[in-house]
């Protein structure tokens, strides 16, 4: 497909996918029409990859629904030079997100398959500012610690406990959490001079958040 049509699809789904549902975060909305989404999918998928779904990415895991990634990126109210914990690196679609927003991202996923594909990627389309990890998220990345913001990309049964401990003041988490698997509610964490106040924001289907505290 040629880029400029890759262009006009992308347009589109920004248009009709992520504005008409009511995101409004300008710097959102630029950065998903920026990435180039169809680099993050395998190449059989090209042709779908400005569509409204999920779209599987290998190892059983899948590249989250445009709107979804752009929700969470607008409920995450970043600043350009924030710190971003990701967990679940999948693709590196959601960290080019939110370095194209101007944050530096720590983005952890525990399958290496996914893990080394989605490091070259982001490399290679020059997105120095993210950092990837491969190990269990669910116990964050202490080194690191504090973070301005955490987005985690798979669905558990809790927050984990580390992620909350390395959480800035002022913080904000968002997480998919469940009691039962692929059925998410999208929950938000902000710290305040030490109090955490919860919100919800609706049904999701995210894959699972596995590892020491995850199912
Ligand atoms: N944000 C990704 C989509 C995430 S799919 C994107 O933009 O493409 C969820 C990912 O979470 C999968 O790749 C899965 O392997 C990973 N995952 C699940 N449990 C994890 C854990 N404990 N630590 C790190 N990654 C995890």
């Amino acid at each position: 497909m040629a880029g400029s049509d890759l262009k006009r699809l992308r347009e589109r789904m920004v248009r009709e996918q992520i504005e008409a549902r009511g995101v409004q975060d300008q710097r959102v909305l630029a950065a998903m029409r920026k990435v180039p989404r169809h680099l993050f999918v395998q190449e059989a998928m090209t042709s779908h990859a400005y569509s409204d779904d999920a779209l599987p990415i290998g190892s059983g895991q899948t590249i989250s629904q445009p709107y979804i990634v752009a929700l969470m990126s607008e409920l995450l109210e970043v600043e350009p030079g924030m710190t971003v914990l990701e967990i679940g690196t999948g693709s590196g679609y959601q960290a080019a997100v939110l370095a194209e927003m101007g944050c530096e991202v720590f983005t952890v996923e525990r399958q290496r398959t996914l893990y080394s594909k989605a490091r070259e990627r982001l490399l290679e389309m020059r997105y120095f500012k993210v950092r990837c990890k491969l190990d269990d998220g669910t116990m964050g990345w202490p080194e690191e610690a504090p973070f301005d913001r955490i987005i985690v990309t798979a669905g558990g049964p809790s927050v984990p406990e580390p992620l909350v401990d390395q959480l800035a003041d002022s913080g904000i988490l968002i997480m998919p959490v469940g009691r039962s698997r692929r059925s998410q509610e999208l929950v938000m964490l902000r710290q305040k001079d030490g109090v955490v106040t919860e919100e919800r924001f609706g049904g999701v289907a995210f894959v699972d958040l596995v590892g020491e505290h995850g199912w």
